[in-house]
């Protein structure tokens, strides 16, 4: 929004802001906030930056915890969100040492130096990303975890009530289970909020494509973005996921991206699109090709696809994660690529024909991943496929063009399937990262900062009785 400090000292004026907020990442992806009032915001603001302990950002180890953030003036926003008027920047992260540097593990900055490596390999000149956000809206959700006892449920009758039938009930206007996929008013009933949501995106600067009921009936919703560069959209996605939540509280409901929150219903994944251009034309597209798609493309989808169970380290980095991606619920199993397979990790949509618009997604992310770093690890694999020329129908990959579940036996067994929890991603991603660290984009430190965090939630998980157990054992 700003190119200098004048130009935001001017905007400030004119528009009476009385305080800036500034939003800064930590590595799970999740936004912190901190909050001066605009006359404590000089040139200082910007040489030195604002000091803050990394160590609970899930940076760095304690001993070396001291950093900085300096905000982007050119991210800044007027927040809808806040009662006194606030202008909204968002901070990158810098270490302190004999002087201040762009800290390696900032998200922000792997996601640019991911942009930068793309150009530098020659292949590309800008990419597009495309996600969609599935979540649920509901009125309350009750949980509780303690080491001795926990509850963690939205039991049927409540999430009947919570998920969109207040108002309708009784009135013969209900959403089956499984059946919410672009459901019309009066069933639709978070129709208006999702309008306010989508208009509020809108006036921050973040195209949608559009927005409806999803299948997880009722309840399940999802919205789509209009494409941006890869940068761009992780700013646009922690923009999105901030709107929508914000939104949902203003109107007395609250949003969740868990992958899996309700057990039997769909889960909510966060697929997302790519497209590769060289001096303004389409590299992903031959008429000739398989699905219409180039050999280039081919090769990107070969290396998602071989580096599929270690990037899960990164785009479904929850230990909620792996409860999604299980058959029935059009959620990706096999690590396979296909032109309408919903069960695949590479799907190619078939009514993408044009070379402009041709593409393929990417089905098993989810919102949990930490965005800048998901993007650029799914980049980072799309190149080494397009460098070493890694054919994913060599590989064996597919295409499966066919219902995996009707294949025989043995044809079957030749699936490779992906990693079934966090810690085998984690195992997974142990073995394979040397792609990630081409070009300086990833360094060992956020490999291991990575590995560190999501052992550890598998752990906590490991050592939690859950409910179901207290359905099986507690009687025996
Ligand atoms: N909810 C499904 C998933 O978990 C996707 C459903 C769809 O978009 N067709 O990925
Ligand atoms: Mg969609
Ligand atoms: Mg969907
Ligand atoms: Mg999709």
């Amino acid at each position: 929004m700003f190119k200098n400090l004048n130009e935001l000292k001017n905007y400030c004026r004119e528009n009476d802001i009385k305080v800036i907020d500034f939003k800064v990442i930590d590595l799970a992806g999740k936004w912190h906030h901190l909050t001066i009032p605009t006359t404590r915001f000089t040139k200082k603001t910007l040489e030195d930056g604002i000091g803050f302990d990394g160590s609970s950002y899930g940076f760095l180890t304690v001993e070396k915890s001291d950093m900085v953030f300096i905000p982007d003036l050119s991210s800044a926003f007027v927040d809808p969100f806040n009662e006194v008027p606030a202008l909204t920047m968002i901070g990158n992260i810098y270490s302190i040492g004999d002087k201040i540097e762009r800290f390696e593990g900032d998200p922000r900055y792997v996601a640019e130096k991911t942009e930068k490596y793309m150009t530098e390999t020659g292949i590309a000149d800008k990419t597009l990303y495309g996600p969609e956000f599935e979540f649920y809206i509901l009125d309350h959700i009750s949980y509780k975890t303690t080491p001795n006892h926990m509850e963690v449920y939205l039991d049927s009758e409540q999430a009947d009530w919570n998920m969109g039938n207040k108002g309708t009930k009784n009135l013969g206007f209900k959403v089956g289970h499984h059946n919410g996929y672009h459901v019309d008013i009066p069933n639709d009933v978070s129709y208006n909020l999702r309008n306010k949501m989508v208009l509020t995106l809108e006036e921050l600067g973040v195209p949608v494509k559009y927005h409806h009921t999803e299948v997880g009936g009722p309840g399940q919703l999802e919205i789509e973005l209009s494409f941006s560069g890869l940068l761009e959209m992780a700013d646009r996605t922690m923009l999105t996921k901030y709107v929508l939540k914000n939104e949902a509280i203003r109107n007395g409901k609250t949003v969740t991206f868990m992958p899996k929150p309700i057990f039997g219903e769909a889960g909510n994944g966060m697929h997302v699109h790519f497209q590769l251009f060289k001096d303004s034309k389409p590299i992903f597209y031959d008429e000739n090709g398989y699905s219409g798609l180039s050999d280039t493309a081919l090769y990107a989808i070969g290396g998602i696809l071989k580096h599929s169970p270690a990037l899960m380290a990164f785009t479904n980095p929850s230990t909620n994660s792996y409860k999604r991606l299980v058959p029935g619920y059009e959620a990706p199993v096999s690590i396979c690529f296909a032109t309408a397979n919903r069960s695949s990790v590479i799907r190619i949509p078939g009514y993408a024909k044009k070379p402009d618009a041709k593409r393929f997604e990417f089905r098993p992310s989810d919102a949990t991943c930490n965005p800048y770093i998901a993007y650029s690890a799914l980049m980072m694999a799309m190149l080494d496929g397009i460098m070493n020329k890694i054919d994913p129908t060599e590989e064996g990959y597919g295409p499966y063009d066919i219902n995996i579940f009707n294949l025989p036996e043995e044809e079957k067994a030749k699936i490779k399937g992906l990693p079934k929890s966090l810690e085998e991603a984690a195992d997974e991603l142990e073995k394979d990262y040397e792609f990630l660290l081409k070009g300086g984009v990833f360094t060992e430190g956020i490999i291991r900062d990575q590995l560190k965090r999501i052992r550890c939630d598998a752990s906590k998980v490991n050592i939690m009785p859950n409910p179901i157990e207290f359905e099986m054992y507690f009687d025996l």
